[in-house]
């Protein structure tokens, strides 16, 4: 371990933190400084990593037949957390459709709707 000085990106607070690489840039000691630092915005950008990993997750697991749409609601993640946009809805195919939102609190919901429908006329 390699003992440096990094400044978190947010509150600029200088901290020592450790390095394993020994050829270790000042941005690096500045991202381990700002992963360690308990300020407002460090806070929230790993929650946000947070959410991002679990939504990913979630994204993957719903739409397992559908790679791509998946990949197209992940780039959404980052967007939508930075309020951007609220929510994104994939037309799929025919019969299916996904949904990717943002609570309040900063938490993803991913739904896939498949709309099946039935009709039956009189001639
Ligand atoms: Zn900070």
């Amino acid at each position: 371990m390699y003992q440096t000085t990094g400044t978190c990106q947010f509150c600029h607070q200088t901290q020592i933190v450790l390095m394993r690489d020994e050829n270790y840039t000042q941005p690096e000691a500045d991202e381990e400084a700002t992963d360690k630092c308990k300020c407002e915005g460090a806070t929230l950008r790993r929650k946000q990593r947070l959410s991002k990993e679990l939504a990913e997750a979630n994204i993957d697991s719903i739409l397992v037949n559908h790679a791509q749409a998946a990949d197209f609601l992940k780039q959404a993640i980052p967007i939508i957390q930075s309020y951007s946009i609220q929510n994104v809805t994939v037309q799929i195919n025919d019969v299916s459709k996904a949904k990717l939102s943002m609570n309040q609190k900063g938490a993803f919901k991913v739904e896939k709707i498949d709309t099946l429908k039935q009709t039956l006329e009189n001639e």
